[in-house]
């Protein structure tokens, strides 16, 4: 049930996870993705995240830590977290502010 709320809020058009326009820009530094296990996903992450980064500087290099690919977290979600995630990488803070 978590899967498909969080698969129905990913794919809804106006969704508060797409980051405001200032952070939704490629990032000018370099970034690396890491694809973990859910259990590694809940350390590096907390209980509530399907992605995070990790504490960087904007504009230095920026760990975007997201789950694997699998029969439900398709190629499009893991697509969807790294936009949002990306918008982290460049500053936007973690209360999502708009
Ligand atoms: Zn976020």
């Amino acid at each position: 049930m978590k899967t498909l709320l969080l698969a129905l809020a990913l794919y809804h058009p106006s969704a508060p996870w797409i980051p405001p326009a200032r952070f939704d820009v490629p990032y000018p530094g370099q970034m690396f993705y890491k694809q973990v296990d859910a259990w590694e996903l809940v350390d590096y992450c907390g209980g509530n995240a399907w992605a995070c980064t990790l504490p960087h500087y904007v504009g230095g290099p920026c760990v975007i830590i997201l789950p694997k690919t699998s029969a439900v977290i398709d190629r499009n979600m893991i697509a969807n977290l790294i936009r949002h995630e990306t918008g982290h990488c460049n500053g936007w803070s973690p209360e999502h502010e708009r």
